[in-house]
């Protein structure tokens, strides 16, 4: 038995893929001592790992406090929540040893935690993964967009963040690669190759296990009798960027009166009766259990987050990618890419557009063509089971 330590901030997005992995590590015998914030304590422990608690509010504050505009302003972001992360981790693991780290690419300074604590790393990668050189491609592009003086003054926070964090900290920061996408000796993607773009490009450190699918995430009170042989159609915005009541009422109008069963989640921030009144063919919930419903859906209207997507097409579903935010645009050309569904922007989007490009991915077989090969390599890709097998190999090139 091994003691890990596991660092992860969340959102939903970045935490759900990791339950599986977790679950497997302790019926193998590990010990988890699992880091996040308080909301998604209830989940964590579910799996029987040792939950310990950041202080979300001042994490988002601090992450926030960056900037959101330009991408070297969420590094800069990500650098303020070293304060809130690190030494908040290391009082409250005081006298304890732990063998190796595990952590999620973005949240929780894990790169810098792994090097403090001097521990063999995990990179647990919910999103896309990205090669130094194209993290350092995309970087040089969307710099050209930022006026001259601001870029200076977003590079010199970055300059004095990286000199605190090693005066204070002790560790060294080489690049915003680093702060961004916490490289790591392994790293574990949770999608395939296939799906990944230039999959080609990744080396065998990175280990693309596929969508790690557990059914015990769902806390969500659903009747999926009533779903079960209809033709279904599942809209969802995810977790986060979901407050759209016009993008809500806009799917009214397009599938009201259409002979389609539609189920839409509206996410916790938005309140049913501010809706007006809900066609009889709709089921909308502020949450549903999303694997579930996915088996029975013939079409997925999402916003493009990494694990939606996959989990779309994992269970062979076509999707059309509406996307809302972050790395939503690159997945939602992805998925066009290879040909399982297609993009619509948010922005001047009417109802007849939505119902005509539905009916379009629906009736097309080009969509479900490339959707079954998806699935069939998703299916195949062994989920959180692979992931800890390639932990435990992890663990016995370094001795562990
Ligand atoms: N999810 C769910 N029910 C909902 C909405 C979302 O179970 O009603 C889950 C979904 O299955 C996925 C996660 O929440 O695992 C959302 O992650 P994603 O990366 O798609 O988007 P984000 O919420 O991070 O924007």
């Amino acid at each position: 038995m091994a003691r890990v330590l596991f660092i992860n901030a969340g959102s939903e997005g970045h935490i759900n893929p990791t339950i599986g992995v977790v679950q497997e590590l302790i019926s193998r015998g590990e010990e988890v001592v699992y880091f996040t914030i308080e909301a998604f304590r209830e989940r964590i422990e579910k799996t029987g790992a040792i939950v310990r608690t950041l202080d979300g509010q001042k994490y988002i504050q601090a992450f926030i406090s960056g900037g959101r505009e330009y991408l070297l302003e969420r590094i800069n972001g990500l650098l303020h929540t070293a304060d809130i992360v690190i030494p908040s981790v290391l009082e409250q693991i005081e006298g304890e040893h732990f063998d190796y780290i595990i952590h999620d690419s973005m949240f929780g300074c894990g790169s810098l935690l792994a090097q403090i604590l001097n521990l063999p790393a995990v990179n647990s990668c919910t999103t896309f993964s990205l090669t130094k050189e194209s993290f350092e491609n995309m970087l040089e592009q969307l710099s050209k967009n930022i006026p001259t003086e601001v870029g200076k003054q977003i590079n010199g926070e970055y300059q004095s963040l990286t000199a605190m964090v090693k005066e204070k900290y002790n560790v060294e920061i080489h690049s915003p690669y680093e702060v961004f996408c916490n490289p790591a000796p392994l790293t574990i993607v949770y999608t395939t190759r296939e799906f990944q773009p230039f999959g080609e490009t990744f080396d065998q450190t990175y280990k693309f296990i596929g969508p790690s699918i557990s059914t015990h995430v769902i806390q969500a009170n659903f009747d999926l009798t009533a779903i079960k042989g209809k033709s279904l159609i599942y809209i969802s915005l995810g977790t986060v960027f979901n407050q759209a009541i016009d993008f809500y009422k806009l799917c009214f109008e397009a599938f009201g009166s259409s002979h389609h069963t539609l189920v839409m989640s509206i996410g916790n921030q938005t309140l049913l009766n501010d809706l007006g009144e809900i066609p009889q063919n709709f089921i909308v919930k502020n949450y549903v259990p999303q694997t579930e419903v996915l088996k029975y859906a013939k079409l997925f209207i999402t916003h493009g987050g990494m694990n939606s997507a996959n989990e779309g097409l994992y269970y062979g579903v076509p999707l059309i990618v509406i996307p809302q935010s972050a790395d939503q645009p690159i997945i939602a050309g992805q998925v066009a890419n290879i040909g399982a569904g297609i993009k619509l922007n948010m922005q001047g989007l009417t109802a007849n557009q939505l119902r005509e490009a539905a009916d379009h991915v629906l009736n097309a077989p080009s969509f479900h063509k490339a959707v079954s090969t998806m699935r069939e390599s998703m299916q195949k890709s062994g989920g959180y089971q692979r992931a800890v097998d390639e932990i435990f190999e992890f663990k016995c090139q370094n001795e562990i």
